[in-house]
């Protein structure tokens, strides 16, 4: 099975670096993970060419900022034919507020009428061809989703974007074939070996590159990709920020826009 990362950054754009967005192609499905500017990606031929043949499209959101949803300008344009499920905290239509602001001219339920949006805060829940399950994290003083993600083939996907580090996520994570997990290198706690999880936080709320490599270990999954990188960050600087993570979990790398994972 493969991943292909359309969006690997946090925040904003930067560096050919889009906000975060994670497709994964599934027979006549794609599963796409959060909805940031990476989802524009779908305007361009390699997305279209993915987007042939899919009847369905299953987008799971970590949290409405906008560094995860502002795909949803265009969502309704991309995924016209499709059948669309959109799964978040809340079984909120993403950017309907914009319109009666008089910034998204468009006629909201018209245009996503071939769109359903399904609270997914708790449990586990059985899908087509896959099963997932879902972590209420907490982001700030806000709320986010991880999730966890199991195939019929029996491989495994987790992705935990802008949350807390804490025991529970090395449990709901544990023996992941991939985990794809936010890293922060800026404005950061010291890395000692008293350091404790709970602590490996940055002042911004974002876990750090070592807090995620701690809990890559600690679960004991096959591999960590590194994502939500931060804007100004260029990319020998993240490199540099990974070979943090390589001296705690040494199956550690960067995920880069496009590049595919395979798992
Ligand atoms: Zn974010
Ligand atoms: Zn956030």
């Amino acid at each position: 099975m493969k991943i292909i990362p359309y969006g690997t950054n946090g925040f904003v754009s930067s560096f050919n670096r889009q906000t975060a967005c994670y497709v994964i192609p599934l027979g006549d499905q794609l599963i796409i993970l959060d909805a940031g500017s990476g989802l524009f990606r779908f305007m361009e031929p390699a997305g279209r060419k993915l987007l042939k043949d899919k009847r369905k499209i299953k987008i799971f959101l970590s949290h409405y900022h906008l560094d995860h949803t502002f795909g949803f300008y265009a969502a309704f344009e991309m995924f016209e034919k499709e059948e669309v499920e959109v799964f978040g905290l809340e079984d909120r239509h993403v950017l309907k507020e914009l319109v009666s602001i008089g910034q998204f001219p468009v006629e909201y339920e018209k245009k996503h009428r071939n769109f359903s949006w399904i609270k997914a805060e708790s449990g586990k829940d059985e899908n087509e061809g896959f099963k997932y399950s879902t972590r209420v994290q907490k982001h700030r003083f806000e709320k986010s989703l991880g999730y966890r993600l199991e195939f019929e083939n029996g491989k495994s996907i987790a992705y935990v974007t802008d949350a807390d580090p804490s025991r529970e996520s090395v449990n709901f994570v544990k023996g992941a074939d991939l985990l794809l997990h936010e890293h922060e290198t800026q404005n950061v706690p010291e890395y000692t070996k008293d350091s404790r999880l709970e602590d490996l936080i940055s002042k911004g709320g974002h876990i750090t590159t070592q807090g995620a490599a701690l809990i890559a270990k600690e679960a004991g999954v096959k591999k960590l990709y590194l994502i939500h990188h931060n804007p100004p960050c260029t990319w020998a600087e993240l490199e540099k920020d990974l070979k943090k993570a390589k001296r705690i979990f040494p199956e550690s790398f960067l995920t880069q826009d496009l590049e595919e994972i395979e798992f």
